[in-house]
């Protein structure tokens, strides 16, 4: 979720409005102190400097001094460079100054969560192997899927999987047990800059279910978050 503290309707409800439509799922407040509560649960902030109450460098600091990692953009007023710098050094990561373009908006916001995911430490990958080394494999429950050659031994016998079936299923095992958005899914697989919709990754995930679910209708390994995305579990025993 992306959590905006922005006491400006109009602004406010643009950056909700596009965030939604690129597929994230976003909570917005008008002050810091309304805001505070959803912080746990937020992947990002987009935060307004000016605000009523606690004003956004104030929250930042506080947010950081409390130990919270999560990525902050700041929105300041237009151009000025003391208010830019106060930003960074209250522990903002990056700052947009008003009046901003949407495009540019969801740019630096699609920048911080990738900045932030390369940061964050992965488990290894439970099968496979190095990238280079031959051939990679997927097993899980009685389903394999060579990478090299897309074949996959599925509910419909051997199949040769779609570059992006494959680099889904690749997606969800690399992330096995994480919750993943739509958003998430669609910007790692596609590429936020082609047009699928979150639509689209539905459809891919009911197909894969159709090769790779013992019971395609009551998913074991590819589970519905309702409201949030998928999880992967592919060491189910359910
Ligand atoms: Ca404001």
């Amino acid at each position: 979720m992306i959590l905006i503290v922005e006491d400006e309707p109009l602004v406010s409800d643009m950056v909700c409005l596009n965030l939604e439509h690129a597929g994230y799922d976003v909570q917005a407040c008008t002050t810091a102190e309304a805001a505070l509560a959803h912080v746990p649960n937020a992947e990002l902030l987009i935060l307004d400097r000016m605000l009523p109450g606690m004003d956004g460098l104030a929250f930042a600091r506080h947010l950081r001094a409390a130990g919270v990692a999560t990525p902050i953009l700041m929105l300041t007023a237009r151009g000025e460079v003391a208010a830019r710098v106060a930003g960074l050094d209250a522990g903002a990561d990056d700052y947009l100054a008003k009046p901003f373009a949407m495009p540019e908006l969801l740019a630096r916001v699609r920048a911080l969560r990738r900045r932030a995911q390369d940061a964050a430490p992965r488990p290894p990958a439970q099968t496979g192997s190095a990238p280079g080394s031959a051939p990679r494999t997927l097993r899980f429950d009685k389903y394999t899927v060579n990478l090299n050659t897309r074949e996959a031994l599925t509910n419909d016998g051997v199949e040769v999987l779609t570059e992006t079936e494959c680099q889904l299923l690749v997606y969800f095992h690399d992330h096995a047990g994480d919750m993943l958005s739509r958003a998430d899914i669609l910007e790692s697989v596609w590429g936020m800059d082609k047009f699928p919709t979150a639509r689209t990754v539905d459809n891919y995930v009911l197909r894969l279910r159709k090769l790779f679910e013992p019971d395609p209708e009551n998913p074991r390994y590819l589970i519905t978050v309702r409201g949030r995305g998928y999880v992967f579990r592919p060491e189910s025993t359910a």
